[in-house]
This record gives structure tokens, C-alpha cells and sequence, in this order.
């Protein structure tokens, strides 16, 4: 196996190597006009290095980023897709990234208008058609909602209704979101169906219910579909619903959460919506609401008059929860994908981004335990068999090997409501090919799992940091390069 060559720049370092040379000349016209106290008396403490050589390091660096450009990226939950590449370019035009955002609103009305259209279609979309685009990422955007709830609520003097109920499916951020805007959370449990226990639900709906926050499709990957009803339960007992639609790749176009019964939702425009994510890129949480919840949302909102476009605060608006109008270029993208899209687009996003899941769900159900196996939406969760676990070999195991197979691996250990849980979401935009290899691979590693393969162990062994203390990594991070350490 080949391995490309660990990246010294510091190490490589060679006194009085240059990629170019300055002369005496550029030095005077380039620091012309600074004050002698500007100037340095000793050079900065940088490698010298040829071109050819930083060309190299930075090449080979570029070729360490594992990306959904690079090979399949099947990260449960995180719709790791393919984002269209022209978006990109349109994003990154001038007419849009050159606007500045103190700029007066009649010189920046097409951005204007781009957000107001956009923020129409997702209403349109969703079934809920006030929208706020501020929010930065699916959390804020959580973070905004139960603020307008809360804002609600107070308003009608229902100081007293602060439970907020989170099924024990829900991915991390919904329960840390009710903790952080002042609520605290009643967790409900999962049926043996993978579903939230309408029963549990029912026990723990009262007078200080403030919401129910759920995620549909779960995390498991499974439609909640006693949802009309669940709806109905927290309506009745005085409450609203919150719907994190992190997954909403899986219904867009097919079903509306308005429709049945949800009151406020937030979208990842970076997880459905064109625009690349992890690493922590910008990203765009959107937060939709019924009409009832219109006037609570954050200022300002973009309202079209006679053609033109004005910023306004509504009534009773929570405030800014984000400086000027969130991650703009993201929501430029998210106007490309939505208008190529059309309708008919959305619908089949979702028809693909389920029929990949279920295709892969049921190529590896033979070889793997898959809990909770039926029909499932954009997503499954599988863990590994009696005999691999007998074998003792791990989740994360089979989760490192897949790394040296030229996998990124799936979610691992999430949803907590399966032992040993693996998550897979393959998304819409991978093609059966992508999908038999991987599966292959998967089936693959079953079987030397089940053999006790002590290659399990070790993997991964082709990457320039083979297996990590887990431990360490997390309490005593290392961040930064720093030369001689
Ligand atoms: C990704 C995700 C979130 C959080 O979104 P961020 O943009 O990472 O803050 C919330 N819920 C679910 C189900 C998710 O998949």
C-alpha cells in the first residue's frame, strides 16, 4: 500500500531556500511610506522552502481532506450528498458576495428579493409559512424556535408551561436547545416499534407542558406515524410541536409537516439544501412557523411592497438572533437548489434518498443485526451480529476498517437506543454502483468480523494517523502544528 509522505514543512525547512527571490528594488517599493518602526529588523520565522517543495506540501495536504468529492460519505443523520458544483460558482459571484451588508436596502434588492422568494418556498415546502433565515445552523435555528415559543407562551401568561418533551431518539442538540432557551425536558421513550410511546407521552402531557420536540423522520430513520395524533395530544394539552427537520431530505416534496399538525420547524439548508458541510463551514438553520407564530419570529424580515423590498420588525419579534440577515451565500445556494429543483425535483430528491437507503438496508440485513428492520426512510441503523460481538470485535472496529476499505464510516454509537448502533444514510445522490461496492464491503468485514479478524483491531493502517486513543483525542486535543514538539 502506498503512503504518501507525511507533510514537513517546518522539518523540511532549508536556510536560504526561496520559492522566488525579491530584490533590493521590490523591497523599497513594497515597503514605501511605512515608518522605520513598521519595519522588521529580523526575518519572520518561516520555512524556507523551493516551489516545487511548497507546491508538494500543499498539494499533498489537499489530498488529506476526505470529502464527498473524494468517495462515499455515508454519515447517518449528517446527508452527507453531493452538492451541485455550479452553485458554488453562482455563490461565489461578485453581484453576491460583493454586497455589503450595511449597503441601503434599495441597492441590495435582488438579495432582497433572493431571500424573500426563498423564505416563500420553504413556507411552501414545509406547510409553514412564516420563515425566519437567520439562524446559522440547525441548533440556532432549534435555539430560535423555543425562543419564539417561550415568547408565545409568555404572552398568553403561561409562565408556568415550561417541560418541553424529547423523545430518547432525539439527536443531542434538541435536549442541550430546551436547557439552553430556559425549559427543561421530560425525555419519552421509544416504543418497540422504534417510534415515541404514545402511552409515555400521554403520562407526562399537563398544564406546565410547554412542547414536545420531535424529529421526523427519527433518528432511527423510521416515520413517526402516529404523528397526527402526537400532534394532537400536545395541542390538546395546551402545548406546540417542535419539528427538527434535519431529515427533511426524506419527506421534501412528499409531505408537508404543516399538514399534519407540527407548529415550527427548522431545515439545514447545509445537510439538504447544496451546500457542503462538516469542518465547520458556514451553514443555515431556517426556521419555519405556523401563521399563528408569524409575529414572534426575528427581526427583520423581508416584506415585498408594490415590487419593492423593505426590511421590517415584526410585533412581537424575539430580536436579532444573528447579525444582519444569517449565512447569505449559503441561502443563495439553497435558491439555486430549490428553483432547479421545482417541485417535481423536491419529490424525487426524496423518492431516491429512500429508495437508496432501503436498497443498501436490505443488501446488508443478512449479514448484519438491523433492529428495527422495515421499510425505512432516508436512513437505517444496524449494529453487528451475536457472533462478531462473541468474535469481539466492536462497532468501532468495523468503523476504522471501513476508513482503510476508502470509506468514510457511518454515524457510530448513535442513536443511544441501539447497543452498538451503526448509522447509515446513503443519500439520493449516490448511484447503485457506489452502493453494491459499499455494500460488498460491509458484507466484507461481517465476515471477518465474525472470524475475529485481528486486522479489525488495527485498522486503520493506511492513514497517516492510525488508531487514535478515543479518550485522549477528545480530553487532550492538539490543535495546533507546533514545530518541534
Ligand atoms: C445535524 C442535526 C442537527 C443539528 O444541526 P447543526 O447544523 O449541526 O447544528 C439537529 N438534529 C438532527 C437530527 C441533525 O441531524
Amino acid at each position: 500500500m502506498y503512503l504518501p509522505p507525511v507533510n514537513l514543512l517546518f522539518e523540511d525547512s532549508r536556510p536560504g531556500r526561496r520559492c522566488f527571490r525579491t530584490t533590493g528594488a521590490d523591497r523599497t517599493a513594497a515597503t514605501a511610506g511605512l515608518p522605520s518602526s513598521a519595519l522588521r529588523d529580523t526575518p519572520p520565522a518561516l520555512p524556507e522552502l523551493g516551489e516545487l517543495d511548497l507546491l508538494r506540501h500543499f498539494t499533498r495536504l489537499s489530498q488529506k481532506n476526505f470529502g464527498i468529492s473524494v468517495n462515499f460519505y455515508p454519515l447517518g443523520s449528517c446527508t452527507m450528498k453531493y452538492n451541485p458544483v455550479v452553485h458554488e460558482a453562482i455563490a461565489a459571484r461578485e453581484e453576491w458576495s460583493g454586497l455589503h451588508p450595511l449597503q441601503d436596502e434599495d441597492t441590495a434588492q435582488g438579495a432582497l428579493a433572493l431571500m424573500h422568494d426563498l423564505a416563500r418556498d420553504l413556507g411552501e415546502l414545509t406547510g409553514l409559512p412564516a420563515v425566519t433565515l437567520h439562524p446559522a445552523a440547525g441548533a440556532h435555528g432549534e435555539l430560535t424556535a423555543l425562543m419564539v415559543l417561550r415568547a408565545w407562551l409568555d404572552q398568553r401568561g403561561e409562565h408556568q408551561r415550561r417541560k418541553i418533551m424529547v423523545p430518547d431518539s432525539a439527536h443531542g442538540t434538541n435536549p442541550a436547545s430546551c436547557t439552553l432557551s430556559g425549559f427543561s425536558v421530560v425525555t419519552v421513550k421509544s416504543d418497540d416499534r422504534g417510534l415515541c410511546d404514545l402511552e409515555d407521552l400521554a403520562k407526562h402531557l399537563g398544564d406546565d407542558t410547554a412542547g414536545l420536540m420531535i424529529t421526523n423522520p427519527n433518528t432511527l430513520g423510521l416515520f413517526e406515524d402516529n404523528i397526527v395524533e402526537i400532534c394532537k395530544m400536545v395541542h390538546d394539552a395546551g402545548g406546540k410541536v417542535y419539528m427538527d427537520g434535519a431529515n427533511f431530505n426524506a419527506i421534501m416534496g412528499v409531505a408537508r409537516p404543516g399538514d399534519f399538525g407540527i407548529d415550527m420547524m427548522h431545515l439545514n439548508l447545509h445537510k439538504t439544501m447544496s451546500t457542503p458541510h462538516g469542518g465547520g463551514g458556514p451553514g443555515s438553520g431556517p426556521v419555519c412557523v405556523t401563521e399563528e407564530l408569524r409575529t414572534f419570529l426575528p427581526a427583520p424580515q423581508i416584506v415585498e411592497e408594490e415590487g419593492l423590498y423593505r426590511l421590517q420588525t415584526p410585533e412581537h419579534s424575539i430580536g436579532r438572533m444573528r447579525a444582519f440577515h444569517g449565512n447569505f451565500l449559503v441561502l443563495v445556494r439553497a435558491y439555486c437548489y430549490v428553483r432547479r429543483l421545482g417541485a417535481k425535483g423536491a419529490r424525487r430528491v426524496a423518492e431516491n434518498a429512500v429508495l437508496n437507503a432501503n436498497y443498501l438496508r436490505v443488501l446488508v440485513d443478512k449479514y448484519w443485526r438491523v433492529p428495527y428492520n422495515r421499510v425505512c426512510m432516508h436512513e437505517f441503523v444496524a449494529r453487528p451480529t451475536k457472533a462478531m460481538r462473541d468474535a469481539g470485535i466492536h462497532t468501532l472496529d468495523i468503523a476504522k476498517r471501513l476508513i482503510d476499505c476508502g470509506y468514510h464510516p457511518p454515524t457510530v454509537y448513535f442513536p443511544l437506543v441501539v447497543h452498538e448502533a451503526i448509522m447509515a444514510e446513503p443519500t439520493e445522490t449516490e448511484s447503485k454502483e457506489t452502493l453494491d461496492a459499499f455494500a460488498e464491503t460491509m458484507i466484507m468485514i461481517a465476515e471477518e468480523a465474525a472470524a475475529g479478524d485481528e486486522k479489525l483491531h488495527e485498522a486503520p493502517v493506511t492513514m497517516p494517523v492510525t488508531r487514535v486513543d478515543e479518550a485522549r483525542a477528545v480530553r487532550d486535543p492538539q490543535l495546533c502544528y507546533r514545530c518541534g514538539d
